[in-house]
């Protein structure tokens, strides 16, 4: 036996200096089994970063950049995991390759968890391991019936040496160097079914069996129970899944989530992250253009907020739009431009000053319609917000226009649409 020390080089460029013996010895796992347990000692031990040790986030150590394929270094702000591939930055000084927050990657893969232990899954995962056994099973005979005929033909090479006349010397020597063959053919096949013995997993008990089953009942309730440690949460992770790659798509809030559970099963999904800047959301512009056309539309602060969240549309941060987030986006509006310091009027939402103007009438006058129920208002704070769409304004056009002191048709004293519902509070 000669031993080895030397270099060994990971895919992704890790190496190390180690003492092995491959191909020296017989083994007991094969080669790619020893690589990969050391990958696994290497993601687990926090010297290199990737231990669960660095904070509560229940994605530590498993998550790798979509981009390059480097594992990502995780920091915390304000308690939320933020996730950087900082690899070339690092050995190359390139900018940083990719960065999100794990605010909805979290739950993301928590809610993966919980599926993967529902009662109905956990089922089919041990009927799964069952047929996996049965097949283990099936292998281990053939690898041990390959052994068996291995042994007969060392058997036989053994006994027609030792029958030749020694006198026959060339005989003999190749009698000789069949055997030989024939006993390290029999020590290889005896070598693999070793292997393929001591790789095999450990067989459920019924009793394990039962307790899995029992413990995927309660599994949710168990998961969320504040004596569940992050730790406790970051080992099932870590069991159950062996990377989750993850890559920010056209700089945009939007996530492609590829997640590796362990066994060789690949699933995809989407999540979104925080950006700094409406411009970066995917739908930036509809939404920029959006807030212009409400603005204009003259539509009061508290019913933009309601309507842009109805619609779907969410702040930089991904939230649902607020008090702040508006007056955000109403300072990048003025900035670029799309909108003023005052609507443009253009209705349906007038103020008095404004409607007065495009209807020719002193402000009181439209006071007066107001008390009389002759045109829709709704009072927001200090103020009156007026509502004439498109088939209510000639109507009021022409309520203007009527001659004084004559009683007004009731066609004319009728709103002609009815002014949608809206909230006066953000
Ligand atoms: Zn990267």
């Amino acid at each position: 036996m000669r031993e080895c020390m030397g270099t060994h080089t990971f895919e992704d460029g890790y190496s190390f200096r180690a003492l092995w013996t491959r191909d020296k010895v017989p083994a007991y796992i094969s080669w790619e089994h020893w690589e990969q347990n050391q990958r696994k000692l290497r993601e687990n031990s926090t010297k290199f970063g990737f231990g669960v040790s660095r904070g509560s986030t229940l994605l530590a150590g498993r998550v790798v950049c979509g981009k390059c394929g480097a594992r990502m270094s995780v920091h915390y702000r304000d308690g939320i995991p933020s996730f950087d591939c900082t690899k070339a930055s690092m050995q190359f000084g390139e900018p940083v390759c990719q960065t999100f927050n794990g605010r909805w990657l979290e739950p993301l893969v928590a809610e993966l968890v919980l599926k993967a232990m529902e009662p109905t899954a956990v089922e089919m995962s041990l009927i799964a391991a069952e047929d996996i056994e049965q097949d283990r099973a099936r292998l281990e005979k053939l690898h041990q019936q390959t052994v068996e005929r291995a042994k007969y033909q060392a058997d036989l090479a053994r006994r027609r040496y030792e029958e030749v006349d020694p006198s026959n010397r060339l005989v003999a020597a190749e009698l000789e160097k069949r055997w030989e063959e024939a006993l390290i053919s029999q020590r290889k096949r005896e070598e693999e079914l070793n292997r393929f013995v001591h790789e095999r997993p450990s067989k459920l008990t019924p009793q394990q069996r039962e307790t899995i089953k029992d413990l995927s009942n309660n599994f949710r309730e168990l998961w969320n129970n504040d004596a569940t440690s992050a730790k406790d949460r970051q080992d099932l992770v870590r069991i159950l899944f062996d990377q989750i790659v993850v890559q920010v798509i056209a700089q945009s809030e939007c996530l492609a989530v590829t997640v590796h559970w362990s066994g060789g099963y690949i699933s995809q999904h989407e999540t979104r992250r925080t950006v700094m800047r409406f411009d970066d959301l995917k739908n930036g512009a509809e939404l920029l253009s959006r807030a212009t056309e409400l603005y204009n539309s003259g539509c009061p602060r508290a019913e933009m907020i309601r309507q842009l969240n109805a619609e779907g549309y969410r702040s930089a941060r991904q939230d649902q739009f607020t008090d702040t987030s508006i007056n955000a986006l109403f300072l990048v509006l003025r900035r670029k431009g799309m909108i003023g310091s005052k609507p443009n009027s253009i209705g349906p939402w007038w103020r008095s000053r404004a409607l007065s103007r495009k209807l020719g009438i002193k402000p009181p006058t439209l006071t007066g319609w107001r008390h009389r129920g002759w045109v829709q208002t709704k009072q927001v704070g200090s103020r009156w917000i007026f509502w004439a769409d498109a088939d209510d304004l000639p109507r009021l056009q022409q309520l203007a226009s009527f001659p004084a002191g004559v009683e007004k048709p009731d066609d004319l004293t009728h709103p002609k649409s009815k002014m949608p519902e809206f909230s006066v509070n953000a």
